[in-house]
């Protein structure tokens, strides 16, 4: 049965057409955040996970070249996502637990790297998959939300992590200019630089503001057919199946 706690929180999510889910925190995952941003959540075990809606036509006009629509839309959205997680926060504690909002965006020193990986929040709440593009993958919404996350020692349910439905689809593989997507699926223990380079992804979009002004690309969340509502009609054979969460050193976050 859902807890009275994780209703009201999708209640407060589902205003901006957002989604929320929860999850236990692994104590691989927390090591790997402790060890490499040296924060420690330790008692915060609960994972509170929830995805807000990106305009779907805002990303649609990415794939026609850049845009500082999206970028207006991003801020926006990482606003709301910082807002909800405070407002999450805060209903939390008034009920007696103890919380902690991860930022919408913020990095640990390192510009790769943030404090808390909301994607692993999700997968582990079972909000989508992580798809080869390393974004979060959310039936039917695909890559087009922006997640927040909010630590908790309250007693929420154990999420259910989603098989990948990406299949044989390698659209945002072969849409990145630079080749950063390297078409390896998810796997926890698998280190991300094997799936994705970051620092490829990093200088094209250095090279997209020498012509454009601003740094931005994109084209891996537009290309994604399962946010095209193309999902449910593409198929999915589900070939890939992950170990569960708790097995090997995580280093894919
Ligand atoms: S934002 Fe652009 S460059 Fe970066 S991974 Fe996506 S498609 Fe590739
Ligand atoms: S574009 Fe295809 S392969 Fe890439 S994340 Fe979306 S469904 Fe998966």
């Amino acid at each position: 049965m859902e807890s009275s706690t994780l209703k009201d929180i999708k209640d407060i999510v589902a205003h901006y057409g957002g989604t929320a889910a929860s999850a236990l925190l692994p104590e691989e995952l927390q090591e790997f955040v402790r060890d490499r941003g040296g924060v420690d959540f330790k008692g915060l075990k609960g994972i509170i996970s929830f995805a807000i809606p990106f305009p779907g036509a805002v990303i649609d006009q990415l794939q026609e070249g850049p845009s500082r629509t999206y970028l207006y839309y991003y801020n926006v959205v990482n606003a709301i996502i910082d807002s909800l997680a405070m407002r999450i926060s805060s209903s939390l504690e008034e009920e007696g637990w103890n919380s902690f909002p991860i930022p919408a965006s913020q990095r640990t020193g390192d510009k790769f790297q943030s404090i808390f990986p909301h994607r692993s929040a999700a997968r582990l709440a079972g909000l989508g998959w992580i798809g080869l593009s390393c974004h979060i993958i959310v039936p039917g919404r695909g890559p087009r939300v922006r997640l927040g996350t909010v630590l908790t020692d309250a007693p929420l349910p154990e999420g259910k992590i989603m098989e990948s439905g990406c299949g044989n689809c390698q659209a945002c593989v072969q849409a990145c200019p630079p080749g950063a997507i390297k078409g390896v699926p998810f796997l926890p223990q698998v280190p991300l630089e094997e799936r994705f380079d970051p620092q490829a992804c990093h200088n094209y979009k250095n090279r997209v503001r020498e012509s454009f002004g601003r740094r931005v690309c994109g084209l891996c969340l537009a290309v994604c057919p399962e946010g095209q509502n193309l999902g449910l009609t593409r198929g999915r054979d589900n070939e890939i199946m992950f170990p569960s969460p708790g097995s090997g050193v995580l280093e894919g976050y």
